[in-house]
Formats: C-alpha cells, sequence, structure tokens
C-alpha cells in the first residue's frame, strides 16, 4: 500500500520517527516533502479513541446475540472509560461496511445447489424482511439483503448478485413455493437457460420443506435468535443492511460450524485462512490491504 499525504494526496513522503498514541500505541509518523506536513498513517482505526481489542470485542459480543445495551453495561464493569451503546451501534455498522467492501468481492468456490430463502422482521408493525442465498456445499451465505418487501425485484437482486458472485458453477437453485421465484429465477438466471435445463428451478412446496430446507431453516433460526435483540434497527435502512452485512460475516468467516467440523463456510469457499484468535480485527486487517 502506497502512504499518501492526507493533507494534499502527494506520495512524496518519507518516514519521520514514531508517534504514541494513548489507544493505538506506537504509530509510524510520516513527513510530506510536498506541503511540508507531519501526519500518521491512517489505520482502520485511525481517530478511534477506543481500542482496535475494545471495539473488535463489542462486534463479536453482539453478533454473539448480546445486545448494544447489554455490552455497554458489559463495558461499564471492565473497561474505565466506557462507550455508550450509541458508539457501539456505529462501531458494527462502520466496521461491517468495511469488513464487506472486501468480503463480498471474494472468489468462491462452491457445489452445484443453491437455496433461497426469507426471514419476515415485524417491528413496530412495519415488515421486512432478509433475504438470502446459502451454497448447500460449502453453506456459505452467497448473497443476501435486508429489504422492505419481498417481490419479484428484491428476490431477482439476490439472484443476480449470487449468481455473479458463484460464476457458473450453480446448476439448481432451490426454494419454496413462493410465486415471485419462479419469474425471479428467470429473470437473473435466464430464461433459455432454464428452458434448456442447463439451471434447474426445484420448488419445495410447504409439505415437503421441513426435510430440504433444512440447512438455511437452521441459519435463519440462528439468525432470528442474534437479531431478536436488534429491536427495530435504530436508524435507516442503510444501517440495518450494514448490520445484516455483519452477520453474514459472522456467519460465513467467524462462526465454526458444526455440520463443517468446526470450520467455517469461508474455510471451504474462499481462498481466506483466518488464522489468528480475533478474527473481526483480522477481518478489519485485510479489508485495509485491500483498499
Ligand atoms: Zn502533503
Amino acid at each position: 500500500m502506497k502512504i499518501t499525504c492526507p493533507h494534499c494526496k502527494s506520495q512524496d513522503v518519507v518516514k519521520r520517527g514514531f508517534f504514541q498514541t494513548a489507544t493505538n500505541g506506537k504509530q509510524q509518523r510520516y513527513y510530506c516533502k510536498s506541503c511540508n506536513k507531519k501526519f500518521i498513517e491512517q489505520t482502520p482505526f485511525y481517530r478511534m479513541r477506543n481500542s482496535p481489542n475494545k471495539i473488535t470485542l463489542c462486534l463479536d459480543l453482539f453478533y454473539k446475540g448480546v445486545s448494544t445495551r447489554q455490552i455497554q453495561n458489559h463495558l461499564q464493569a471492565f473497561y474505565p472509560h466506557n462507550a455508550s451503546w450509541v458508539s457501539i451501534y456505529q462501531w458494527i455498522v462502520k466496521y461491517s461496511k468495511k469488513i464487506s467492501q472486501f468480503t463480498s468481492n471474494l472468489k468462491l468456490q462452491v457445489g452445484k445447489e443453491m437455496q433461497i430463502d426469507e426471514v419476515e422482521y415485524k417491528t413496530k408493525g412495519k415488515q421486512s424482511w432478509f433475504i438470502d442465498s446459502i451454497d448447500t456445499t460449502t453453506r456459505f451465505m452467497v448473497a443476501s439483503n435486508y429489504v422492505k418487501s419481498r417481490g419479484q425485484n428484491e428476490l431477482k437482486q439476490v439472484l443476480k448478485l449470487a449468481k455473479k458472485k458463484t460464476d457458473n458453477q450453480i446448476e439448481t437453485i432451490t426454494s419454496d413455493g413462493f410465486l415471485a421465484y419462479s419469474k425471479a429465477v428467470n429473470l437473473a438466471f435466464g430464461y433459455y437457460k432454464i428452458k434448456r435445463g442447463e439451471i434447474k428451478h426445484k420448488v419445495v412446496t410447504q409439505l415437503k420443506k421441513e426435510g430440504f430446507n433444512i440447512m438455511i431453516e437452521r441459519m435463519h433460526n440462528s439468525l432470528r435468535q442474534r437479531t431478536k435483540t436488534f429491536r427495530g434497527f435504530h436508524g435507516s435502512i442503510e444501517s440495518a443492511n450494514a448490520i445484516m452485512r455483519g452477520f453474514e460475516i459472522y456467519y460465513n468467516f467467524i462462526r465454526p460450524h458444526l455440520a463443517l467440523n468446526g470450520k467455517t463456510p469461508s474455510d471451504l469457499a474462499t481462498d481466506i485462512k483466518l488464522s489468528e484468535n480475533n478474527k473481526w480485527l483480522e477481518l478489519i486487517n485485510l479489508s485495509n490491504k485491500k483498499d
């Protein structure tokens, strides 16, 4: 990564000593020969008043199902400078987005069948949906979106993204009998490919659903458990979406999967092999390198 001066964007910079920060330790200091100003490198935690460990601890607790207010209580008991649940919420949104920009561009090695389904959310009488698709071989959540309605367009959007990311590896798309799927699958994967049998849309009716969709249903159960504390996603649909991106990251990269012998879906579907204990921090640092 090339170091750029934050003041004038010049790359004509040299190292000049170190700068001690309270929360991020010793940081390399630079001197810009174009504008004669000094600066420190902007790490992912630049100008954050809290340490990377504390921030990633909050992310980890949150995706394990602890509410932002409970995390705030925890910090009050164990850290001299605590943080409010609002800051915690902002960290979750900020770093989920950051990691997602990196993970959503990874090449995937998946199997031949993908399942798609939705989870309904009701908050203060308003409906919203989390639409997601999972590769049945690696259990990797290939694509997802958090939306206000589950029409054909919203389903198509998730299917198109899944198609792009799996790059011709998928031959069967399985869904329940919800009518909008048929058209959405046609639109996303191509009517003629389906007519010629190159892509198969397998529809499973409610009666059979229990056996078939067990994989995605199980994931949804754990999703519901972890998101019951979300309390209507304070703020915009955009931040709600970032929070769900974070869940996708947690599910794909962090949580060991029992059915995969303790591996994560990303161990099987991507080239990313996380080795550090703090996987959140490892992912944030990886995503920074790719900037
Ligand atoms: Zn400069």
